[in-house]
C-alpha cells in the first residue's frame, strides 16, 4: 500500500535529489545501495536513488492511471515496495540490481513537504466555500472525500501563494518585480491564459526574465525543455533549490499587492478547479452516471442561467454528467431543513407532494414511488413509501410510523433522511431519494467497479453506522439491500423498520421472541439471546462488506438459516471473496468475532476502513 511507504525505514519523504546523494554517500555508496523518497514533481509519485560505481542514479516511480506503480516505461506493480522487490531480482532498465536499502538515521522521520502544512487549512477553506458547509457536515465531507479533496487542493494551492499574481500583463509583472527590494532571484508567476499557460518572471540584475510555463497533453507543467511537474508549487519548489536551466535559483517571492486575491480562490481559480477536477476525473476511471439533483448552495441563485456565476460553485452542469461527483455535489448531502428558510416539519402537505409514474421498489407494506416535494424555496426529488390500504392490518401502519419516528431523529449525510409523513389517500413516508437503488443490485450490474470505489462506499456506510452508534440506535437490518446509492460514489443507509433507540442504561435491545429475521446477517448473540447492540450491527456490517467485495453475491449461498448458525458456532466463517484485499477480509473477520464484547465497535471499524481507503487512494 502506497501510504505504508511512510513506515519504511529507507523512505526519506520530501528530500531533494542532492540530499539523497548525501545520504547514500554517508552509507558508503556500495553498488546497489538505495533509498526511496517522495517525488517532488509528480503528485503521488516516488523517486528511487541508487548508488553504483560511486555515482548516484535517480529513477521516478510514477503512479499510473490504474493505481499501480512503475519506473517510467517499466513493468507495473501494485505498490512502490513491489517495484523495489521486483528490481531486487531483475535489473530491467536500472543501472544495477537493488541490493541494500540505506535506512534513515536513528530518530529521523521522513521529511514532510511544505505543502503538507498548508494542505489542511486549504482543504477546510475549500469545502467551506465550495459547498457552503459548516459543523458536522463539513467534517464528514472532509473525512469521506479527503483523497479527492487533496488532489483538487494540490492542483490549485498556487492560488494561495504570495508569488501567484493571476492574469497580470508582462509589463505589470516587471514593474511589480522592480518595486521594493531588488534581490536577485526575486520572482512571481503570472497566468497567461486559461488553458494552463503561465510565465515565471525572474529578476536578475536589473533585468526581468520571462520563462513560459506550458501544460502538456497529460496536464504536466514545464518551462520549455525543462523538468515536468504536476503543480506550480512543485515547480517553484524545484527551481528554488536548483537553477536547472534558469539563469539562477528563485529566492524571494514577489508578494501580490494587498487586495489582489480574487477572494482567495477566484474566477481564475474556479476555472482551474474545474480543470483540475476534469484532470483528476479523467485519471480516475469512472462510469457515466447521472447526477440526480445538483444541490444549490444556500448563497447561490436558483436560476439556471446564473447557476455557474458562483465562483466557488464547481458543481458539474447537467450537460456534463459524465464527471465523477462528490457526495456534497448532490442535493441529499445536507438535510433539506439545514436551510434556515425552510420550515422544519414532520408532516408533508399532500398538495406539495407530486407523485411520478413508475415504482422505485416494493415491499410488504406497499410500494415506493418517486416524487417531487415542493418546499418553500426549492423542489426536491423524493422517494415516497406508500402504505397499501389494508384496514385489516393496523400493525403495518404502526410499523411504518415507528420507522418514521426513528428516521426523524437521525440527520447524517450517509443515512437516508425522512422529510416527513403525509397522511392522505394512504399513509406515506417521504424520504430523500437515492435513485441508483440498492447496493447489491448496483454491484451486480457494474462488475467493472474498482476496489477503491467499493471501499469508498463501504467506508461511507461505516460513517453512517458510527453516527448511529454514537446516537445509541441499533439498525438490526444492515445489509447491502438496505444501502441505497445516490451516485456511484455516494451511499446511504436505509430501511429503519427494525431499528431501535437504546436507552442510556442498556446498550442493547432485547427482542421478546424470534421474528422474521435476516438470520444470515445476524450475530450469534441475536440468535441465542435475542440481544441486539451496535456490536451486532458490526457483525451485519461484516456480512455487508462481504456482499460488497463479491459484487453483490448472496452470503452463505445455498445454505439454510440453521446451517449458517451451526457453521458460525463451529468457528467457521465465509471465505475471502475473489480479488478482495487481504486488509478488508481481515476486517470482515474482526466484525465476525464470536463474542460481542471482543468485537470492535464502529468507532474502531470506521477509522480502519478510512485508513485503508486513504491508503489506496493516496496521491
Ligand atoms: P425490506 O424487504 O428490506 O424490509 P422494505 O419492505 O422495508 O424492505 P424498503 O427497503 O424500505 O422496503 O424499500 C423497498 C425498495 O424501494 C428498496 O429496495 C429500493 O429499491 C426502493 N427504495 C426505498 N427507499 C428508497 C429511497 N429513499 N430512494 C430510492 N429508492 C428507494
Amino acid at each position: 500500500m502506497a501510504d505504508n511507504v511512510n513506515a519504511l525505514p529507507f523512505f526519506y519523504g520530501n528530500i531533494t535529489r542532492e540530499d539523497a546523494e548525501d545520504y547514500l554517500r554517508q552509507g558508503g555508496m556500495g553498488d546497489g545501495m538505495y533509498l526511496l523518497r517522495q517525488s517532488r514533481s509528480y503528485l503521488g509519485g516516488y523517486a528511487l536513488s541508487v548508488a553504483y560505481r560511486r555515482e548516484c542514479y535517480h529513477y521516478t516511480i510514477e503512479r499510473e492511471l490504474n493505481e499501480t506503480y512503475a519506473i517510467v516505461g517499466g513493468k507495473s506493480h501494485r505498490t512502490p515496495v513491489d517495484v523495489i522487490d521486483y528490481h531486487s531480482q531483475k535489473g530491467e532498465g536500472l543501472v544495477c540490481l537493488l541490493k541494500m536499502p540505506y535506512n534513515r538515521p536513528k530518530g529521523m522521520q521522513p521529511k514532510v513537504g511544505p505543502f503538507e502544512d498548508l494542505k489542511e487549512k486549504l482543504i477546510r477553506e475549500y469545502v467551506k466555500k465550495t459547498w457552503n458547509l459548516q459543523g458536522a457536515a463539513l467534517e464528514q465531507a472532509i473525512i469521506s472525500q479527503r483523497p479527492q479533496l487533496e488532489k483538487l487542493v494540490a492542483t490549485t494551492a498556487h492560488e494561495k501563494m504570495p508569488w501567484f499574481h493571476h492574469t497580470i500583463t508582462r509589463e505589470d509583472s516587471e514593474s511589480r518585480l522592480q518595486m521594493g527590494s531588488r534581490t536577485n532571484g526575486k520572482f512571481l508567476i503570472r497566468q497567461r491564459d486559461l488553458n494552463g499557460s503561465y510565465a515565471l518572471c525572474l529578476l536578475h540584475g536589473s533585468q526581468v526574465m520571462h520563462y513560459r510555463i506550458d501544460k502538456d497533453k497529460a496536464g504536466k507543467l514545464s518551462i520549455p525543455d525543462g523538468k515536468k511537474f504536476d503543480t506550480l508549487w512543485q515547480l517553484v519548489e524545484h527551481y528554488s533549490y536548483k537553477p536547472d536551466g534558469l539563469l539562477r535559483v528563485l529566492t524571494d517571492a514577489c508578494p501580490r499587492p494587498e487586495g489582489d486575491h480574487f477572494g482567495g480562490i477566484g474566477r481564475a481559480g474556479y476555472n482551474n478547479l474545474l480543470e483540475a477536477a476534469g484532470g483528476m476525473l479523467t485519471r480516475i476511471k469512472s462510469y457515466s452516471i447521472p447526477i440526480p439533483g445538483r444541490k444549490k448552495g444556500r448563497g447561490a441563485s436558483h436560476s439556471k442561467t446564473t447557476d455557474n456565476l458562483n465562483p466557488y460553485d464547481t458543481r458539474v452542469p447537467n450537460n456534463m454528467v459524465s464527471k465523477e461527483s462528490m457526495p456534497m455535489d448532490t442535493e441529499v448531502y445536507e438535510s433539506p431543513y439545514a436551510d434556515p428558510d425552510e420550515l422544519r416539519t414532520s408532516t408533508v402537505d399532500r398538495k406539495q407532494l407530486f407523485l411520478e409514474d413508475g415504482e422505485l421498489g416494493s415491499g410488504n407494506f406497499g410500494t415506493v414511488m418517486k416524487g417531487i416535494y415542493k418546499m418553500r424555496k426549492t423542489e426536491k426529488p423524493v422517494a415516497v413509501k406508500i402504505l397499501k390500504n389494508d384496514d385489516n392490518n393496523p400493525a403495518v401502519k404502526e410499523e411504518m410510523l415507528r420507522e418514521a419516528n426513528v428516521m426523524q431523529q437521525l440527520d447524517n449525510p450517509y443515512i437516508v433522511r425522512m422529510i416527513g409523513i403525509c397522511e392522505a389517500e394512504s399513509l406515506m413516508l417521504v424520504m430523500e431519494l437515492a435513485e441508483l437503488g440498492p447496493l447489491h443490485k448496483y454491484l451486480q450490474r457494474h462488475k467493472q467497479i474498482s476496489i477503491k470505489n467499493i471501499t469508498e462506499l463501504v467506508h461511507q456506510v461505516s460513517m453512517g453506522m458510527k453516527y448511529l452508534e454514537e446516537h445509541n440506535f441499533v439498525h438490526r437490518d444492515l445489509a447491502a439491500r438496505n444501502v441505497l446509492l445516490v451516485t456511484q460514489h455516494y451511499a446511504k443507509i436505509s430501511d429503519f423498520g427494525l431499528s431501535k433507540a437504546l436507552t442510556e442504561e442498556e446498550n442493547y435491545y432485547k427482542a421478546k421472541g424470534h421474528g422474521k429475521w435476516p438470520v444470515k446477517w445476524y450475530a450469534p448473540e441475536c440468535m441465542n439471546y435475542f440481544k441486539f447492540s451496535c456490536k451486532s450491527d458490526v457483525w451485519s456490517f461484516g456480512v455487508l462488506m462481504w456482499e460488497a467485495y463479491t459484487l453483490g453475491m448472496k452470503p452463505y449461498k445455498g445454505m439454510k438459516g440453521n446451517e449458517v448458525i451451526q457453521m458460525i458456532e463451529n468457528g467457521e466463517r465465509m471465505d475471502i471473496p475473489p480479488n478482495c484485499p487481504a486488509e478488508m477480509y481481515d476486517l470482515m473477520k474482526k466484525c465476525w468475532t464470536y463474542k460481542a464484547d471482543e468485537r470492535p465497535g464502529f468507532a474502531v471499524v470506521e477509522p480502519r476502513l478510512r485508513d485503508y481507503y486513504y491508503d489506496i487512494s493516496s496521491q
